[in-house]
Parts: structure tokens; sequence; C-alpha cells
């Protein structure tokens, strides 16, 4: 399976999981601000009923005084009616009432009953006058102040008529917006509510807490929503203030008064934010968890694949591997290709050598170790050179079992990593090049020797002299040896071939030549044929003494070989005569000289006689 599709299937889940849970802490957030809302709605609702109820009743306390009152002509007569009137006794001692005014129907207040110091004129002249006048039986007025005291006043009025039915002129009673406030304070904790008392035409009749007579920054917009609905809640970005709020408000039925509670929408939101933050975080922490798995499960998958096209890779190269060794081993002519493994077992074995043995047989061995195989001691020598191959190096060795000969080559074979856990062994029986070897060698010795072999006489041939002459006279001359060297001449041989005959001759040279071989002593000695019946006897390390001594041997020697030689006007038998000549060979010089003075002693040795040896002297230079 590709890489691509796990990876995919991984992405997919996790992107999930995040989508989901993300989901579900939005949803949870967006529940709980409905939640809240509704709930900050419904308390503002209620206080929206109870606060218009509360100032209704005021609304209608003041109505009733209002309406208990009757037209009279004077102060005098008023005063005595009011204090009749057990309704207007009982409000004047109460905090909402703040005064009581009665205009005639000119508009001048004929009775005053002021509970603060204050002028009510421009009131007696303003719009409620103009009001009653036309006819308005109850009219909450406009929020005012009482003069010196500072005190606030809402205005509630009322027409009045006299006996005849016609407009005689108002009463009005005057009450403290102090009052509310302070019932405001008393039942309101909570610093984000704001309670509003409005006119209905907008005009802001209390703000709690703020002062009176506030202007609504747009007064048109409060009075198309008070007109619209007896009562509502919503959101709302509040006329008053220009604040985002959540408001409820209610109309009173009986007056042209409406009743608001709202509830600061920054402020609800700020409430929120705790479990708003708390869900970003639960989000962040969850995105974090799945980020970290996805990419420690991506790792753990790319790990997975890439060991699995390793193995795939591995097990090709393995297969590979066994068909080159297959290869060998049928091409091997008389040959075995082994895999060994760690523990010298055999993993493959296979080839022609032995094929039918039936200890030895590839399948008997697959499986077994080396010492399951063969006898301690060969398998000592085929673990020595799998060790070497396990330990990364190149191995060979020649190796003799059962009397036979065999080639044994050991290559390390590593895995992916360069490891060697395995090595391949190839053996090969060489038992019959061996032997062939052998007798090559033998045969290139003899054509050596036969090289270096005078063919006739069976000694050294001239070129032999020459190059011992050569190594004897420069090594003589390094480690300042003497050279000694006899020269053999044959005498009167041509006449000895003239009787004899010429085989004969060859015959009696090889005598000779089998006399000097028995002469010399030394391994270094060297007897050779010079040329023609003429031979030679190189003695390194040797000084005239001791050439003269071998001299001496040969004419012995030579002389118990009696070879008959009747016709030999020297002896009856077989002479030779000897120069000899020993020198200490000199670097630079030629080995030509100790010949040369061989060669003089020779001459001499005939001159004298024959059948003798004379050595050679100085003066024989001159
Ligand atoms: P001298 O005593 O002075 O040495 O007399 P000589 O007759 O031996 O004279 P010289 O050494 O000059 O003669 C060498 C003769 O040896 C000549 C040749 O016929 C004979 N000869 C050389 N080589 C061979 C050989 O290989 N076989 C035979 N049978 N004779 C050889
Ligand atoms: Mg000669
Ligand atoms: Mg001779």
């Amino acid at each position: 399976m590709p890489l691509a599709t796990p990876r995919r299937l991984l992405l997919f889940f996790s992107t999930l999981a995040t989508l989901s849970v993300g989901g579900f802490l939005a949803i949870e957030s967006w529940l709980v601000y409905k939640r809240d809302l509704a709930s900050v709605e419904s308390n503002l609702e209620a206080q929206a009923t109870l606060l218009t109820e509360h100032a209704e009743l005021a609304f209608t306390t003041a109505r009733q005084v209002l309406a208990d009152i009757e037209w009279e002509q004077n102060r005098q007569a008023m005063q005595q009616y009011l204090s009749s009137r057990p309704l207007y006794q009982r409000i004047l001692g109460t905090p909402l009432f703040g005064g009581l005014f009665v205009a005639n129907a000119e508009g001048d207040v004929i009775f005053t009953a002021k509970k603060f110091p204050a002028d009510f004129d421009v009131l007696a002249q303003g719009a409620l006058y103009q009001a009653h006048r036309q006819g308005a039986y109850d009219v909450v007025g406009w929020p005012l102040t009482l003069g010196e005291s500072d005190r606030q006043m809402i205005p509630v009025s009322h027409r009045l008529v006299d006996r005849n039915g016609e407009f005689a002129g108002f009463a009005v009673v005057l009450l403290q917006a102090e009052y509310f406030r302070d019932f405001y304070d008393r039942v309101i904790n909570d610093s984000e509510l704001r309670i509003g008392m409005f006119h209905r035409d907008g005009t802001v009749l209390i703000l709690h807490p703020s002062p009176l007579a506030e202007r609504p920054t747009s007064q048109h917009e409060l009075s198309a929503l008070f007109t619209a609905k007896a009562a509502d809640t919503l959101l709302v970005s509040s006329p008053v203030d220009g604040q985002d709020r959540i408001a409820a408000f209610r109309n009173m039925d009986m007056y042209p008064v409406t009743m608001a509670a709202s509830y600061s929408y920054a402020a609800f939101i700020e409430d929120l934010l705790p479990a708003f933050r708390r869900n970003a975080i639960l989000f962040l922490i969850f995105t974090g968890g799945v980020i970290l798995a996805w990419v420690l499960i991506d790792r753990a998958l790319r790990v997975a694949v890439k060991a699995r096209e390793a193995t795939t890779g591995a097990q090709r190269r393995q297969q590979e591997t066994l068909q080159l060794c297959h290869a060998i081993a049928h091409n091997l002519p008389n040959g075995r290709v082994f895999v060994i493994e760690r523990g010298y077992r055999y993993a493959f074995v296979e080839g022609r050598l032995w094929q039918d043995h039936p200890d030895y047989n590839p399948q008997a061995m697959v499986g077994k170790t080396i010492r399951e195989v063969f006898p301690a001691d060969h398998a000592a020598r085929l673990e020595s050179l799998v060790d070497t191959a396990l330990a990364g190096r190149e191995g060979e060795q020649e190796i003799i079992f059962q009397q036979r000969v065999f080639k044994a080559f050991a290559t390390p074979l590593r895995n992916e990593s360069g490891q060697v856990l395995r090595c391949l062994l190839l053996t090969q029986e060489i038992t019959r090049l061996k032997e062939d070897q052998k007798a090559l060698e033998m045969l290139n010795q003899e054509l050596d020797r036969l090289a270096r072999t005078d063919s006739l006489l069976g000694i050294s041939n001239r070129r032999e002299l020459d190059r011992h002459l050569e190594s004897e006279w420069s090594r003589g001359s390094r480690e300042g040896h003497p050279l000694a060297l006899l020269l053999i001449d044959v005498d009167c041989f041509k006449h000895y071939n003239d009787v004899y005959g010429h085989p004969a001759g060859d015959n009696s040279l090889q005598q000779v030549a089998s006399v000097l071989s028995e002469a010399i002593r030394r391994p270094g000695d060297l007897a050779a044929r010079y040329g023609g019946e003429e031979m030679a006897v190189l003695l390194p390390h040797t000084e005239m003494d001791g050439a003269l001594n071998i001299a001496q041997r040969i004419h012995e020697l030579l002389a118990e070989r009696n070879i008959p030689f009747a016709a030999s006007p020297v002896s009856d038998r077989v002479t030779v005569s000897i120069g000899a000549a020993s020198m200490l060979p000199v670097t630079g010089q030629a080995s030509q000289q100790l010949i040369d003075r061989a060669d003089q002693a020779l001459y001499r040795a005939k001159a004298n006689g024959r059948s003798r040896t004379e050595a050679y002297r100085e003066k024989e230079a001159n």
C-alpha cells in the first residue's frame, strides 16, 4: 500500500476530530451565551415589571390625591378643604411627596403646599397649563429642579373644573425623584444594571445611577421604541448613551411613563469570557494534542513504510545473491558455493562437487553447522576462513581433505547497513591442477638443469661456468676471499681419437668429467666443460694450496680409472695437464684475468711434459 493512503486517512481523521471538538466547543460556547443572555433578559424583564408596578403605585397615589381635590375659589377655602382630605394629609408626610400646587384658569397659583422653599411660577406658565387648558385631565409633566433646594421633581397634574364643568385650573403633585433613587439603591446591587424612567415622548425622568434629566442621544428613537410595543426585551445600542445594552422595558398602563432596566452588553460578554477562554484553551490543547499525535503517527508510518521498503529491497537483493550463487555453482567445474551464516551454519549449498556423496549432499548440509558436517580439524580450518570473511575481509586458503586439494575463497556478504552477517564460500577442487603444477615444475627444473649442463659430459656447460665465475668473482671481491680456477686439458687427445675413434674419445671425456665431479668437495665448487676436451674447476674461497690439492686429487682419481691409452707419449693411460690459478678478485677488474692465469699455467704444464699440474706464477705474466 502506498504511503499516501494511510497518511491521507490519518489527516482526514485528525481534521475530523479537530473540527468535531472545535464545533462542539463553539456550540457549547454559543449555548452558554444564549443561556446567559436569556437569563439576563428574563431578569431584566422581571426588574422592569417590578419597577413599573412600583412606579405605577407612586403615580396612582399622586393621582388619587389630585382626583380628590375640588375647585375652591380662594386660597383659604382651598386650604380648608384640603386639610379635611385624609388622602392629602397622608401623602404630606411621605418621602414621595415634594409639594402641591393649585393654579386657577388663568394660570396663577392660588394655593401652594411646599415641602421645600421654591418658586413654581415657571411651571404654572408652562406646558402643564397649556395641556390642561386644552382639555387634558391627567398629565405627567417633565422633570424639574426646585429652585435653591436642588431637588429633582416629577410633576403629576390634574385638570380642575368648576361646578358648571368649566375649566377652572389644575392641581400638581410633585413626586421626589429622590424617593425613587433611594428605592433603586436599596433593591439593586449590580453596578452594571441601569434603571430608567422615561416619559413616553422619550424624555428621561430618572436615570439610575445617573443624574436626572440626562438628555438621551436620541429622544425620538426612544419614543418610537416605547410607542411601538407595551413591553419588550432587546439587544440595542442604547438611544440614551449610545452603548450596547441588553434592555427590557414596560409601559405603565395608566400613565405615559415607561420603566426600563438594562445591562451593559460589554459587561455581559466580560462575564462570559472565562468560559470562552476555557473553551479556546481546551480547543488549543486538543488541537495541539492532535497535531502532536499526527506528527508522531506520521513519523511512525514513514518509518514503517521505509522499513517495509528496505525489507523488500533486502529480499530482492538476497534473491539476486542467490541467483548469482546458483550461476556460479553451475559453472564451477568441480566446486561448491556455500553461504554461511554467523554460527557457521550453512544457509545455501550447491555445486557439482560431491553431488552424490551421502554425507556432503547439498540438501543434507543446509541448516547444519560446519562441525556437524566435517571432522573437527577440517571444520576448524573452514571456520577460521569464515571468521576472516565475517570480520569483513576476503580470505583464501588451500585445504587438503581426504587426500584431495581444495582452494577455498571466502567473501563477506553485507546487508543494507553494511553489516556482515553471512559469508560466501567458494571451494574448487584443484588436486589435478596441483599434480599438473608439480609435474610442470619438475619439467622446468629439468629443462633448467639441462640448459646449465653439457649434454655429453653431464657437468656444467661453459655458460654456467661463466655465470658462476662472474658471481663468485664479485662475491670474492666483496668478501675479500680468494677464488681459484683449474683448467684441465686431456693430453694428446687428438691422437687418442685417431687411435680409438671418436666415440671412445667421448667416453673417455665423460670419465674425465666424472673424475672432476668426484674430486670437488664443497657445494660452491663447480666442474664445467670449458670447450672441446678442455674442462674447468671453479673453487671459491680457495688459495693456491687448496687448488693444487684438488688438482692432485684429479690426477689420482683419473689414474685409478686407468683408461688405457697405449699410444700416449706420456703414459699408457689417459692423463691430463692442469693449470692452476688463485687470486683475490678485485672489483672493477675482469674475471677473465683468472682464466688467463690458469691458461698460462696450463700452457706451462703442457710444455713441461704433460700429466702434471702447474701453478700460475707472477713472473709468467711478464
Ligand atoms: P695436447 O696434448 O697438446 O693437448 O695435444 P692434443 O692432441 O690434445 O691437442 P688439442 O688439445 O689441441 O686437441 C684437442 C682435440 O680434442 C681436438 C679434437 O679432435 C679433440 N676433441 C675435442 N672435442 C672432442 C669431443 O668432444 N670428442 C672427441 N672424441 N674428441 C674431441
Ligand atoms: Mg685441448
Ligand atoms: Mg689436449
